[in-house]
């Protein structure tokens, strides 16, 4: 089995920490379809939960002969997930009956609700989802010998604790936690240990080089080689936060995006391009209003099946996520044949229509990081204007050392790229420095205040 491998890694430094990675398309297509079988089979027979969804949608697992079948199978939304751990607690009905003992709980940030919870085994942890992270690592080229920070509290975020532990266990780099430490303490840490790889999301990661500037320490003279962000959609998904943190770190910039409910989902290679971890999650790209296929490359939503994981699999999971597309035919320069995953534009609720334009907040993020004088703290709110029509509202803090009578041009300018942009009309306001909260993990900067009746003050 290529996903349970553990690679010995301090003997020869291999390019490609997996097989899978470099898998001709037509072998991995099979192994997706055999594996799709398997975890289908095995749900059939291990799981009234879905035995029971199936049979009513009229599915079995005999129908299933090409991966096209797979739309034969019913969508799994969150809410019902959710529903089922609060009429069954605490991990409902998608549990398989049996599996255990568990090793390791994931728990999703409950933006939309109660969180979810995912139990793993040491199995489903360490020999699969763990298999998919420390790709990325690898890809990133973290080897023994790093020291890596990991600059986040440890929470059951599945995404980050995996690149944790894919660090510690399976490369052998030395790893620093420090939760409760504040950005200065890390400052000093990190120039005391010699850390090389700094972990986290993107937004605390700037915010951690603002502390150190202001402290009188440029970021770039720390010594920091690579920057692997997670967590919230990163370098993959809005390229000028990329920048942003290249700027600030003199760093190689790396991201990755796991999912809590199914499987590690993406990464960027060496030459800052996405792929995704086929072998373990099959990736639909779906029109959001009819439930057919998009285009291949083309943007929509993103169902995921996890092929592997057996204590709590989600099949046809319908993520939330609107994805700009995944790329099957173009090679990357990096060698890997893993299909090319272009980002995530935003939740499925975090695209706005405004006078029939779509405008994802990620889009809006990649205009804000892209000038310079905006720090990294802003908002958008939609919101009802005065006369009831859907309007955004942009709310920014320009950086600290601009005087406030250039505060009026920034608005401007930012007002005027937003409006290039999309094509539509956004109010921009300027805060001061400072007025916004500061997030260490998962920003929320996306607020619907429409149904509130807010008008925007
Ligand atoms: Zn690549």
């Amino acid at each position: 089995m290529f996903m349970t491998g553990v690679r010995q890694t301090t003997e020869v430094d291999y390019k490609y920490w997996s097989p899978a990675e470099v898998m001709p398309r037509s072998v991995m297509k099979k192994l997706q379809l055999e594996r799709l079988k398997e975890q289908v089979n095995y749900l059939w027979q291990k799981s009234p939960f879905y035995r029971e969804k199936w049979q009513n949608a009229g599915f079995f697992p005999e129908k299933l002969k090409t991966l096209k079948d797979i739309r034969l199978i019913p969508f799994l939304k969150k809410e019902e997930i959710r529903e089922s751990q609060e009429k069954n607690p605490p991990f409902g009905m998608m549990q398989v009956p049996g599996r255990g003992p568990f090793i390791r709980i994931g728990m999703t940030s409950g933006t939309t609700g109660e969180p979810v919870l995912i139990p793993f085994t040491e199995e489903d942890y360490f020999g699969v989802y763990c298999q998919g992270a420390v790709r990325s690592v690898w890809a990133a080229g973290i080897r023994k010998g790093d020291v890596v920070h990991v600059a986040f509290g440890f929470t059951p975020f599945m995404g980050l604790a995996a690149s944790y532990d894919a660090c510690e266990h399976l490369v052998g780099a030395l790893v620093i936690p420090g939760g409760t430490w504040s950005s200065l303490m890390r400052i000093k840490m990190i120039k005391k240990l010699g850390v090389t790889v700094l972990m986290g999301t993107p937004t605390y990661l700037l915010h951690l080089a603002k502390v150190a500037q202001d402290n009188g320490i440029d970021p770039r003279t720390l010594g920091v080689r690579v920057i692997s962000t997670g967590g919230e959609p990163g370098a993959m998904s809005i390229p000028n936060t990329g920048l942003r943190l290249k700027e600030a770190w003199g760093s190689k910039i790396f991201d990755f995006a796991g999912t809590q409910e199914t499987q590690y989902m993406a990464w960027t290679c060496e030459e800052g391009v996405g792929h995704i971890n086929e072998d373990l999650l099959y990736c639909e790209v779906l029109d959001p209003e009819t439930n057919e296929p998009v285009k291949p490359g083309q943007s929509g939503k993103l169902v995921l099946t996890d092929l592997v994981g057996k204590s709590h699999p989600c099949i046809r999971f319908e993520s939330g996520d609107i994805v700009n597309g995944i790329d099957t035919e173009t090679s990357c320069k990096c060698g890997r044949t893993l299909s090319i995953f272009k980002g995530f534009s935003g939740r499925t609720g975090d695209i706005i229509k405004v006078r029939g334009v779509c405008v994802s907040v990620a889009g809006i993020e990649n205009v804000i990081r892209g000038i310079k004088e905006c720090s990294d703290s802003y908002e958008y709110l939609a919101i009802k204007n005065g006369r009831g029509m859907d309007e955004i509202k942009v709310r920014v803090e320009p950086n600290k050392d601009i005087d406030p009578s250039q505060w009026e041009n920034i608005r401007k300018k930012v007002a005027e790229t937003l409006q290039l942009s999309f094509m539509v009309n956004m109010s921009v306001e300027i805060l001061p420095p400072g007025t916004l909260p500061v997030y260490e993990l998962k920003a929320k900067r996306f607020r619907d205040l429409r149904s509130q009746g807010v008008s925007g003050s």
